[in-house]
This record gives structure tokens, sequence and C-alpha cells, in this order.
């Protein structure tokens, strides 16, 4: 494998483009890691990592995880996939295919290289959950055939993946499963809940309430979960998750909607609009394997986030 001429990784970022993505390519480059953000823009942007472009500690390369890729890396973390509803039920077997074509390729690089490797999974392998707050050795219980399935099976297969490789191939692999996260870069038109109050609010447009709004989601902040990627990534090869990560302070999408108004001054109604299919009811992670394994809670409160989050949203519409 090649090395470094100096004591930094080099680490791949699949989906480094997008809003997860830019944020853990601006920790690694600030650390003085070696980075390449592998992306097919699908839903990720160029001006989301225009801020490294130029940086000669990082480099773009445009390309489709579902396609084989042969690159020289030490660290690979995977978080190519569209993850909002809107996005991923547009295409759905594109969703599929780059959730399990996407995983068979990185972990047969990962393979060739003995390189370490984390998939960003999701609360959604828990499906609409019996159990409450979820934690991590509940099974989940996920519609197969609805209109989420193609994100939340992909998800649940890539794990799969992940653990067989370990199995059979005795790969270093991590499994993070990340609940509801939000900041700046969230795509405004992407339809998640947090970007889409936002963007009403600000706008002065009616807030869009899905169902009557007493459904919870436990809403983490971008760097917090950055920080908690970071950690998992370093700990120790034995443990490979999977691993919660996400803020275990819940809400109902009343209660955001409030506190969007509240902070941004708007004057917008609330309207409801139909619930979504599968769309579950409620959620929030158990993180006492986070706390444990990696030291790691979040610290940003939906508060402070939302403030950050409201004038990046502001800067934004005003270009
Ligand atoms: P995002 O849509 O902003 O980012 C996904 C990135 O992957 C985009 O840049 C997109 O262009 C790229 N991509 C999609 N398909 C690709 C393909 N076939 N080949 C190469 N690149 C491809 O979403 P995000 O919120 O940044 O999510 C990042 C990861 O974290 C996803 O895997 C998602 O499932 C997971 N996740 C996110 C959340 C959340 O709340 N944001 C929650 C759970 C899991
Ligand atoms: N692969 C890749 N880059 C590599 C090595 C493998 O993209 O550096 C892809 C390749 O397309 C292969 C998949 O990863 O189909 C799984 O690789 P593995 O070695 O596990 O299995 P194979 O299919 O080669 O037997
Ligand atoms: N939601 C809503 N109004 C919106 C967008 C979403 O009430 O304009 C609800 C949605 O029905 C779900 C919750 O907010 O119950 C979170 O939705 P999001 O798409 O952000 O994430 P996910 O459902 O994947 O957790």
């Amino acid at each position: 494998m090649q090395k470094s001429f100096d004591d930094h990784r080099k680490v791949l970022v699949t989906g480094g483009a997008g809003f997860l993505g830019s944020h853990l390519c601006d920790r690694l480059v600030a650390r003085g890691d070696d980075v390449l953000c592998v992306d097919n823009f699908y839903t990720g942007s160029k001006d989301n990592v225009a801020q490294l472009m130029g940086h000669k500690k990082f480099e773009v390369m445009r390309h489709d995880v579902t396609f084989p890729l042969y690159v020289e890396v030490e660290r690979i973390f995977n978080l190519a996939c569209p993850a909002s509803p809107v996005h991923y039920q547009y295409d759905p077997v594109q969703t599929t295919k780059t959730s399990v074509h996407g995983a068979i390729n990185m972990l047969g690089l990962a393979k060739r290289l003995g390189a370490r490797i984390l998939q960003a999974s999701t609360s959604e392998v828990y499906g609409d959950p019996e159990i409450h707050p979820q934690v991590e050795t509940y099974w989940g219980r996920v519609n197969p055939i609805g209109i989420r399935s193609c994100y939340d099976e992909g998800k649940r297969c890539a794990e799969t993946l992940f653990f067989d490789y370990r199995r059979q191939h005795d790969l270093e692999i991590k499994v993070a499963r990340i609940f509801n996260t939000y900041g700046p870069r969230m795509h405004p038109h992407d339809g998640r809940v947090v970007s889409n109050f936002i963007v009403q609010a600000l706008k002065g447009e009616d807030i869009t309430i899905y169902g009557d709004g007493s459904q919870t989601r436990s809403f983490c902040y971008v760097d917090d979960l950055v920080e908690a990627m970071l950690r998992m990534m370093d700990t120790p090869a034995d443990f490979t998750g999977p691993v919660n990560i996400g803020n275990p302070t819940e809400f109902t999408m009343i209660e955001l909607a409030e506190k969007v108004l509240r902070l941004t001054g708007s004057s917008s109604r609330l309207i409801r609009q139909p619930l979504p299919q599968d769309d579950p009811r409620q959620r929030q992670p158990d993180i006492s394997l986070a706390r444990k394994a990696m030291d790691w809670s979040p610290k940003v409160s939906l508060d402070d986030g939302l403030v950050e989050t409201i004038a990046y949203f502001k800067r934004l519409l005003a270009t």
C-alpha cells in the first residue's frame, strides 16, 4: 500500500460532497489527513466542498460507488447514499444499488488494501420501532416492500455485508447507526423536516406538518455527529458496532415547528398535510454504547444548533 510521506492518513470519504460528508472532509483536512472525496453529485454539490478546493490535502473525484473503484487509501468512510426521503424515493432502484453494490465495492476495496472501513448506517434499520428508545440489540420493524424500503432495506443489507466481510475476510469494520442530523449545508429542497421548516419560516410560507405532528424525532447537530464518526473510526480494531449516534433529546414535530417560529421570529402558519406512508411514529437513540465505547455524547442543544442552521439558510436565501 502506498504510504504518505508524513504521518497523516490517506482517507477516502464517499458521499464527501454531501451534507455530512463535506463536514467530515473539513475536519479530516483540518487535522492534516490526505482526503479523497468521491461523489457522483446526485444530492451533494461542489459548493459544499468549495472551501477545500485547491487545498493540497484535498481531492475530489466524480464517481458512482455502484461501479468499482481502484484507489490507494488507508481508511474509508462510506457515506454515499441519498438520505432524505424525497431524494431516495426519486430513483429507488438506484438507492438500493448505491447501498448494496456501493457497499460491496467499498468492502472489496477495503479488503484489497487492508483498510479500515466505516459504514454510515441509519436509525431507519429500526423501521417503525416497538422498542423505545432504540438500542443496538433491537432488530427493528421494517416494511420490506414499502416506499421507504429501498433505503431501509438497502442499509440493512449493507450492514449484513459489512459483518460478513468481517467474518469471512477479517476486515476491520465500523458500523455507525446515525439518527436524524441537521445543520448548515443541508439541501434547502431535500424535504427533510428541519430544512423544510426553516426555509418555510424564513420565506413566510406555511409550515407543513405531516399528520398531526405528534410523531417524534431526536435531532443531532452536525458537529456532534462528525466528532462521533471520527471517534468511532479510531476505536480499537475489535470494536465493530453497530453503535447508535444521535442526540437522545426527543421532540414532536409540532414542538420543532414552534421552536423554528420562535427562533426565526416568523409568523408563518402551521398547516396539516398527509402523513407519508410508513412514517415512523417515534425515534430516540439509546446512546449508552457510544458513551462507553467512544466516550462521546452530543454537546449542542437543539436551540443552539437551530440558530446556526437558520443563519446558514438566511445567507443561502439571500444569494
Ligand atoms: P446527502 O444526500 O447530503 O449526502 C449523500 C452524498 O452521497 C451526496 O453528496 C450524494 O451526491 C452522494 N451519492 C449518492 N449516491 C451516490 C453514488 N451512487 N455514488 C457516489 N456518491 C453518491 O446526505 P447526508 O445527510 O449527508 O447523508 C450522508 C450519509 O449518512 C448517507 O449514507 C445517509 O444514509 C447517512 N445518514 C444520514 C442521516 C442524516 O440525518 N443526515 C441519518 C442517517 C444516516
Ligand atoms: N473492488 C473495487 N476496488 C478494489 C477491489 C475490489 O471496487 O480495489 C470491487 C470489485 O468490483 C469487486 C467488489 O469490490 O466486485 C468485491 O470485491 P471482492 O474482492 O470482495 O470480491 P470479488 O467480486 O472480486 O470476488
Ligand atoms: N415532516 C413534516 N413536515 C415536513 C417534512 C417532514 O412534518 O415538511 C415530518 C415527517 O413526516 C417525519 C419527520 O418530520 O415524521 C422527520 O422527517 P424527515 O424527512 O426529516 O426524516 P425521517 O422521516 O427520515 O426521520
